[in-house]
């Protein structure tokens, strides 16, 4: 029988993510997957007994040691995609710039490729606090193992849309549903880590019979609804044209039962306060992603509203820089930067999101997203020896300034690695270094790929041809195509 893990002595131990829950001089036992006791040292040893010095022990005494964080919305297999900017990018209409810099480097991926790029990515992304990562993506098999060989918590979300079809993945509208389908039935385990979603891509690029068709089978195996949900100006207008009759796309779509418990929406940067105060009755989660919205065309989600109308909210990297600790202290800053009547969130709403806000979005929080007794272990610690860029953290401010040492944390946190990362009782990463993964040999491999990937693009643009083909146009309602001749 495997051992007993102690973390022994916790400098800092945040426990649940609010406000009371950062805690010192605590001990975490764990056996097997979970968390069995929280204690001082000297109560455990009382408690357990010889139990307790048998245990594989890591001394905490000069350490973070806190829950793992949720990166809720990410695309793995598309680190590359950053590049595919130098040809330029078209945010007045989007369908140029997802045609350009989006499709073409999915559509460009072969299963090899897709495979060591996600893995690199997920890598990254645990080394810098993740434990639970969110993965829209094409060629869902191979991100599968891509996922699992990476060690992570996973929700493998195979992307489903109508418009275009990539080289690699020429499935029409019911080979999607199959394939998701199949996903579902295959991978969906979360008792073994892995989660399916069904995931549209966006609503300008599907057609409404995919969207129903795919909620329809959301509900019948009780799994998540994710979609990219109003990030660009230009589909958010353009969506509301289509639909003005109806008084817009937000009605469109939550009449249609398109809106509700069941969805996870990705960036919600568009909604407005109005659309906020409807989606706050519906139960529906948005996952911030500040860390692409700044990279991208700016638009940020009125996050500090949404909290304050009971909105759940999770945060991800995107396919940005991937790590997860960045994306955390983003959101806690950029909504102090916005022109908007509420400014800020708190440094323990930013950490909240990033750790319950993204396991309450996935149906996870009894099980994962702070460190409580029955919890899964999923716990990454902070080498404070080695964190010069985390000072002045003092235990002895935790009585007075809790709230002020939580945003200091979470303001100071970016690119710090993790040294221990635990997921599911077990160790992925321990002394900062992986366990069980050669990360030199896929940073390796992942590079060839990237040294490949714009000579490739460069090449097929010169012969005016794209990794992707059209289907139909976006922002076409049903009734404008025949289904049947899409098949
Ligand atoms: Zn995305």
């Amino acid at each position: 029988m495997a051992k007993k893990v102690l973390f022994k002595d916790c400098k800092f131990l945040y426990t649940s993510p609010v406000l009371g829950g950062m805690k010192t001089g605590l001990s975490i036992l764990i056996e097997g997957k979970k968390i069995i006791d929280i204690a001082p040292f000297t109560e455990l040893k009382s408690k357990y007994g010889r139990q307790v010095d048998d245990c594989d022990i890591i001394d905490a005494s000069n350490k973070i040691v806190m829950p793992g964080l949720f990166d809720a919305h990410n695309h793995l297999c598309n680190t590359h995609m950053n590049l595919s900017r130098a040809f330029g990018i078209n945010y007045d209409s989007v369908n140029d710039h997802m045609f350009t810099t989006v499709h073409d480097p999915y559509g460009w991926h072969t299963e090899e490729s897709l495979f060591d790029v996600s893995l690199l990515s997920a890598l990254n992304d645990i080394k810098h606090g993740a434990t639970t990562i969110e993965n829209s993506t094409i060629l869902p098999d191979a991100a599968h193992k891509a996922m699992k060989k990476s060690g992570c918590r996973g929700i493998l979300a195979p992307q489903m849309a109508t418009s275009f079809q990539l080289d690699n993945e020429r499935l029409n509208w019911k080979e999607y549903l199959t394939q998701a389908e199949r996903c579902i039935k295959e991978y969906h385990n979360p008792e073994e880590k892995m989660s399916v979603a069904v995931h549209i891509h966006d609503q300008w690029d599907t057609l409404e019979e995919v969207m129903i068709r795919g909620m329809e089978m959301a509900e019948e195996y009780d799994v998540k609804y994710v979609t990219h949900f109003w990030e660009f100006p230009d589909s958010t207008r353009k969506a509301d044209l289509e639909f003005e009759s109806e008084g817009g796309a937000f009605l469109h779509y939550l009449n249609k039962g398109l809106i509700n418990d069941r969805c996870v929406f990705f960036h919600g940067s568009m909604l407005s306060e109005h659309e906020i105060d409807m989606l706050s009755e519906t139960g529906a989660s948005v996952i911030h992603n500040p860390d692409i919205n700044g990279t991208n065309c700016g638009n940020c989600a009125y996050i500090p509203y949404m909290l304050d109308k009971g909105v759940n909210v999770g945060i991800g990297s995107d396919y940005g820089s991937l790590d997860a600790l960045t994306s955390m202290k983003l959101a806690l800053l950029v909504h102090n930067i916005q022109d908007r009547p509420l400014k800020g969130i708190k440094g323990y709403q930013a950490f909240y999101a990033a750790t319950m806000g993204g396991a309450k979005a996935y149906g996870m929080d009894e099980e994962t997203g702070s460190i409580e007794v029955g919890k899964k272990a999923d716990i990454v610690t902070i080498d404070l020896t080695k964190a010069s860029h985390l000072a002045p953290m003092a235990t002895s401010a935790i009585p007075y300034a809790e709230e002020i040492l939580m945003f200091l944390f979470v303001r100071n946190c970016a690119g710090t690695e993790t040294c221990e990362t635990m997921i599911d009782g077990e160790f992925i990463r321990r002394d900062g270094n992986f366990t069980q993964i050669d990360e030199e040999e896929i940073l390796r491999k992942a590079n060839l790929w990237f040294e490949k990937f714009i000579p490739d693009l460069a090449q097929q643009r010169k012969a005016g041809k794209h990794y992707a083909t059209k289907i139909h146009e976006d922002y076409l309602k049903d009734s404008e195509v025949d289904l049947q001749s899409l098949l």
